[in-house]
């Protein structure tokens, strides 16, 4: 590694942008394997973006350090933008949160809400989903923490409603004003419905799952919300978290889901 690394700093004008080149190439390969290895182990997007930027700041420093080209200096920069450009979701995932840090929590706090409303929420919703799935109607809900964007909110209508199976299953059902979007629930509120969501650009989904699918994935990839789906075609309920989609969640699974989302601590 040293002796690489020598190569490429002994460099001279004009040489030293050849050097500066092929050292950056040179990371682009390392991090190309780097990625491959990371991605199969699954690690957090974190460590993905920290571990080669560390690496290459590391390893200026030390270049720097022995007075070599301040070329150099720019590597960190190089590494971190190609990190930024490969991780861009994950990135602006991270800068959501960062940013919705102080809006969710302020106004809602679900400590405020006793087991038994809490416990009706989960039943409604439930009931909700397998009414429509034995339907076939189509639906998305979102389960925020009062941090949905406003603009996604404003893309659709107010509700601002207690939640009951009759009203989730009246505003899904075909053809009437608000069954297109999805509907936003916020703690024990149905705040909004007919919202238009950003779309997941990912590849690798399977064919089956069309734009009703890439919007629920497509929110959870930038904000902290669970989306629960029913699809029109099949009947099958799915439900997406941090930007995956777990399909054929029975009603153990969705148990599980809406408690989780109930009862963890709100940030
Ligand atoms: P299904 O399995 O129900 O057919 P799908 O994943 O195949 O779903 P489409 O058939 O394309 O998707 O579903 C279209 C419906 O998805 C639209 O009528 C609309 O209600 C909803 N939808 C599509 N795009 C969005 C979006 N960006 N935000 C919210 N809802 C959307
Ligand atoms: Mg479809």
């Amino acid at each position: 590694m040293k002796d690489i690394l020598k190569v490429f700093t002994d460099l001279k004008y004009p040489d030293y942008l050849i050097g500066a080149i092929l050292f950056v190439a040179f990371f682009a390969v390392f991090y190309y394997f780097l990625l491959k290895f990371l991605k199969t182990s699954g690690a957090t997007a974190l460590i993905k973006i920290s571990v080669p930027v560390m690496l290459a700041l590391g390893l200026a420093m030390m270049l720097i350090g022995k007075g070599v080209n301040r070329l150099f200096l720019l590597t960190p920069l190089a590494v971190a933008l190609f990190a930024a450009a490969v991780y861009s979701v994950e990135l602006k995932s991270a800068i959501w949160r960062l940013s919705n840090l102080k809006l969710s929590g302020a106004k809602y706090s679900i400590k405020n809400y006793s087991e038994v409303e809490v416990g009706n929420c989960i039943d409604e919703i439930i009931r909700a989903l397998q009414n429509m799935s034995k339907n076939d109607i189509g639906a998305i809900i979102v389960l925020s923490n009062n941090n949905v964007p406003e603009r996604i909110l404003e893309s659709g209508v107010e509700i601002n409603s207690d939640i009951t199976s009759q009203l989730i299953e009246s505003i899904f059902f075909p053809k009437t004003p608000l069954h297109d979007g999805a509907m936003v629930i916020n703690g024990t509120k149905i705040v909004a419905a007919g919202c238009f969501l950003p779309l997941s650009q990912r590849e690798n989904l399977p064919k089956e799952l069309g734009t009703r699918h890439r919007a629920a994935i497509g929110i959870t990839e930038t904000i902290d919300v669970t989306t629960l789906i029913v699809s029109e075609e099949t009947g099958i309920i799915s439900v997406a978290k941090g930007g995956t989609i777990t399909r054929y969640a029975d009603s153990e699974f969705l148990r599980k889901t809406l408690s989780k989302f109930y009862w963890q601590d709100i940030r």
